[in-house]
């Protein structure tokens, strides 16, 4: 048996020179076609033998949608709800600009948290720790401007229409139960020169209060279901008044669980009421319910058009990462971790600002733009990551940097121009000997494909391949999946390169998965008689020199260039330096891989080995963000 494979072992050596120049003469004739998306005439005799079908690149693959058996493989780093997903926004094509400095105040951000047809007709709020609230509204520079205040800890606010409280919320939907209605019929008493005037004319009645209706102070009383209902009520209750509704636009604050209203606010199509908790003691921080999860700062409720109310969030930059880190990473991990965590969640807020500004707000709570669940109150390293961090960004020539991250890299991260489309300077592939230090439960992965899988998975996302026969995977420098191109017993090829390449043979229903960029596609009958010049794991790039013995005994160097054909079990494979090239028929693909996520940017695991490795968030930042400045 020694002497089998020693024999074998000599064959294959002799086999490499030959076939070395064999191989140059019969190079892939891909260049020409990969310019052309278009399929040649089936009967062509070319299309026998390079029959190229490039699919176009991701964003304009159509078909994947149609098909309901297969997943969509556009997210393969995120399969829906079932795990931690990392961040895979685009990469936005302008740098945007760094924030302006305000005038000594905090830097505030607007979150949406009801808008378009998920807007309100009612949206409660109830201190959490706070001593009732102030009502105003948030000027152009977003500062609070109070008019008004109550010490009521549960207040609602309604659009001014005719709700009823059914089941702890107002809604237009008539009550099943009869119970309580807010009417939006009222009675006005006066129009007042200032809000002492108002209130002493509104404390007359049981059921008066004050409002500001397009800048100027009024004393009304009652919520009444009609017009008709308000005039009676005048003469019955005998007022000197008027019956009147509110525009649009008005909004309307009640006691939670009752008809009483507090305050009404209608600012026109210029302003919209403005709610600020009031913090139990001076210096504190208010925490406030809203939806069944608690918030940092304050809200404001916006009828656009007349509609219901779009809630939006309206606190600080810091008080709003606070919010988010917990969510982007484990709030158990080490500070330093959390720290650059912080930084780029704020840099990547400040960079999609103004995202929703037709709704008057910057960023949604969603994954559209950054999951948002209000703030975590119990955890506090994510809080002294954020505030000992306060105004830090990471910034490339004086602009914030697209900061993108994911779970893990297993064990080198990616160019961005090799993953998405677009070069980014600092977005570079760097080889990560930190992460590795720490468990991330994505090590290695593998998942074997039969032809019949393979060809299963193409078709289900729409192409129309007969059965795949072979693959061919081209690496990047840094080692992970560049392109895959899978070509089928007809001769035709499709190839997918990037994140496509990433993605496309990710499937739910085979239970077959790539879950990040650092795969490798082999034969997976490979067998002990195949020839190996180095240890399996070593990459060709990774040897220094090699060399190969011909026929006459004489040794050559292999040069940086050359292809290289070994003999397998299969038949012949060419290689390169750079890795394996060239085409796999077999019949069962092996594809194994390391990390989670997309590859571009910092690797989560990898920030949190390096902080137990003492480095601080500046160099964490600066190892995965090429010549970024932090600061
Ligand atoms: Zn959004």
């Amino acid at each position: 048996m020694r002497r089998f494979t020693d024999k074998l072992r000599i064959l294959a050596l002799l086999l490499i020179l030959g076939l070395i120049l064999a191989a140059s003469s019969a190079a892939e004739p891909t260049e020409e076609a990969q310019a052309d998306p278009i399929p040649a005439p089936a009967e062509s005799e070319e299309i026998e033998e390079y029959g190229e079908l490039e699919a176009p690149e991701a964003p304009e693959v159509p078909e994947e949608a149609e098909t309901e058996e297969e997943e969509a493989p556009f997210s393969p780093f995120f399969p829906s709800g079932e795990e931690e997903s990392p961040e895979n926004d685009p990469v936005p094509a302008v740098p945007p600009p760094m924030p302006e400095e305000g005038d000594g105040g905090k830097e505030m951000i607007r979150i949406g948290l009801y808008w378009d047809e998920n807007a309100l007709e009612g949206a409660n709020l109830l201190n959490y720790a706070g001593s009732g609230y102030e009502f105003g509204y948030f000027d152009d520079d977003l500062h609070f401007v109070p008019l008004y205040s109550t010490e009521e800890r549960a207040i609602s606010m309604l659009k001014d229409w005719s709700l009823y409280y059914d089941g702890g919320q107002y809604t237009s939907k008539p009550s099943t139960s009869g119970g309580l209605r807010v009417g939006c019929y009222h009675i006005r008493l006066g129009v007042c020169g200032s809000l002492e005037e108002a209130l002493s004319l509104a404390s007359g009645y049981e059921d008066g209060y004050v409002a500001m209706l397009n800048g100027s102070w009024c004393a009304l009383c009652g919520s009444y279901a009609s017009q008709a209902a308000a005039e009676s009520a005048i003469s019955s209750r005998g007022i000197y008044g008027t019956a009147m509704t509110a525009s649009s636009r008005c909004v309307t604050v009640v006691a939670t669980g009752t008809d009483r209203v507090l305050f009404q606010f209608d600012g026109g199509e210029q302003q919209s009421l403005g709610v600020m908790p009031r913090p139990e003691k001076e210096g504190e921080r208010a925490v406030t319910w809203f939806r069944g999860r608690k918030y940092y700062g304050g809200f404001r409720y916006s009828r656009i058009d007349g509609g219901d109310l779009t809630v939006v969030n309206i606190l600080e930059m810091d008080e709003y990462i606070c919010g988010v880190v917990p969510y982007e990473m484990s709030p158990g991990w080490p500070l330093e971790a959390l720290k650059a965590q912080a930084v780029s969640a704020r840099t990547y807020s400040a960079s999609q600002r103004g995202k929703h500004a037709k709704y008057g707000f910057d960023l949604c709570n969603s994954t559209c733009c950054q999951a948002y669940l209000g703030v975590d109150v119990d955890a506090p390293d994510c809080e002294e990551a954020v505030f000992s961090t306060s105004g830090v960004y990471i910034t490339y020539e004086g602009e914030l940097a697209s900061t993108y991250y994911h779970s893990c890299d297993g064990g080198a991260t990616e160019n961005s121009e090799n993953v998405f489309y677009e070069e980014i300077p600092y977005l570079k592939g760097v080889k990560d000997p930190y992460e590795s230090q720490v468990t991330t439960g994505y090590e290695n992965w593998s998942y074997v494909y039969t032809r019949d899988d393979i060809t299963w998975i193409l078709r289900a996302k729409g192409y129309n391949c007969g059965t795949i026969v072979s693959v061919t995977p081209t690496y990047t420098e840094m080692g992970n999946i560049l392109s895959l191109k899978f070509s089928d017993s007809n001769g035709v090829s499709w190839t997918f390169s990037r994140s496509r390449a990433g993605s496309i043979l990710y499937s739910k229903t085979l239970g077959k998965y790539t879950h990040s960029q650092r795969f490798t596609v082999t034969d997976a009958d490979i067998s002990s008689q195949d020839l190996f010049i180095n240890e399996e794991s070593e990459p060709l790039a990774e040897t220094q020199r090699l060399w190969a013995v011909d026929g006459s005994g004489q040794v050559h160097e292999l040069g940086e260039a050359s292809q290289i054909t070994v003999l397998s079990a299969e038949g012949s494979r060419t290689v390169n330096r750079s890795g394996a090239e060239g085409a796999i028929y077999a019949s069962r693909f092996r594809v194994s891989g390391s990390g989670w996520g997309h590859n571009v940017g910092m690797s989560q695991h990898g920030a949190r080995a390096m902080a137990l490795l003492g480095f601080t968030y500046e160099e964490i930042l600066k190892f995965y963000f090429s010549g970024v400045d932090v600061g």
